[in-house]
């Protein structure tokens, strides 16, 4: 059975990597956080003091850092995993990074005869803990085939949208939508509230009508309404704003590239780096509802 090296044990990584753990799979895990890397060890991985000790000996390396700074720093170079890992080893960085960046570290992983797959997740932490996420891949189709039985422990849908690179424009597609239907969402919702309305009985109404989306089934951003949100959480865990921000950027920037016009994702990249510079940079996204409160 394959051993597979985990690194980067944020919101994302540490339930995903349990629920390799949960299949039965021999897990050694880093992080430079020692607490999220105890945590894992208590659930049975293999808990490694670096980067080089986890890919050492691991037919499959799975990296969930940050950004793209993060991943060319963890795989390019003398000392990175492409350099480190044995020849048959294969990679998967479930990231949001640039495309840029994943093409780059692809061509390196090539060099040495490596496949390398961007498969970066929709789903949240709640997918991620239930092994429920969406997969969006870009990479060749022996590099695909190789990684989906593994993407399978931790997801439901594994998509292959084309090429290195492919998976990360069509995530950042789709995060950008997702951060357009949440201010969307949270200015109807606290439009409802202004004007008396039960959030929760709009919740449901929109829900089931056509202003009906994912926020609303899944995330609600009005505390109170969705117990396992993190608007009832006081906006903890989940995804935070200085995330989403810096998946709007890479948008405006991937926009920009193609000459396309995206003034919806624009807006929503403003309105993110303004509650981003009033200090909520660590809170979940969905916090940009308290943006829209008649004394905000
Ligand atoms: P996070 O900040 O919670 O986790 C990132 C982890 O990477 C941290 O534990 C950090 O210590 C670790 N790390 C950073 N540099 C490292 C290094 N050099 N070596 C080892 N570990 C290192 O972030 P997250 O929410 O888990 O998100 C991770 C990625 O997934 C991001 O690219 C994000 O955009 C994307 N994403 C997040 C969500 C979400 O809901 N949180 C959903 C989809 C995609």
């Amino acid at each position: 059975m394959s051993t597979i090296a985990f690194i980067g044990l944020g919101n994302m990584g540490g339930p995903m990597a349990r629920n390799l753990v949960k299949a039965c799979r021999t897990v050694r895990v880093f992080d430079l956080n020692e607490q999220a890397v105890q945590s894992l060890a208590e659930a049975g991985a293999f808990a490694c003091n670096s980067v080089c000790g986890a890919v050492a000996g691991a037919d499959v390396v799975i990296t969930m850092l940050p950004a793209g700074k993060h991943v060319r720093a963890l795989y390019l170079g003398g000392e990175g995993i492409i350099q480190t890992v044995a020849s048959d080893t294969l990679l998967i960085d479930c990231s949001t990074i640039d495309a840029g960046s994943a093409v780059a570290v692809a061509e390196a992983a090539a060099e040495r005869g490596l496949e390398f797959v961007d498969a970066p997740v929709s789903g949240g932490t709640a997918g991620a803990a239930a092994g429920t996420l969406t997969f969006i891949c870009g990479g060749s189709n022996a590099g695909f085939d190789a990684a989906r039985p593994v993407l399978e422990l931790m997801g439901a849908n594994i998509f292959h949208a084309g090429g290195h690179g492919a998976g990360q424009v069509a995530k950042i597609c789709n995060n950008m939508l997702l951060s357009v239907l949440m201010v969307g969402t949270s200015e109807a919702l606290q439009l409802g509230r202004h004007h008396g309305l039960d959030p929760k009985v709009l919740s449901e109404i929109m829900k089931v009508s056509s202003g009906g989306n994912w926020t609303l089934e899944k995330y609600n951003p009005c505390p109170g309404v969705m117990e396992a949100a993190p608007a009832s959480n006081g906006y903890q865990g989940g995804f935070m704003v200085d995330l989403m921000a810096k998946d709007l950027g890479l948008a405006m920037e991937t926009a920009g590239q193609s000459g396309s016009a995206t003034p919806m994702g624009a807006l929503a990249a403003s309105l993110y780096r303004m509650h981003a510079a009033a200090g909520n940079g660590g809170r979940d996204f969905s916090s940009i509802f308290e943006q829209f409160e008649k004394d905000a």
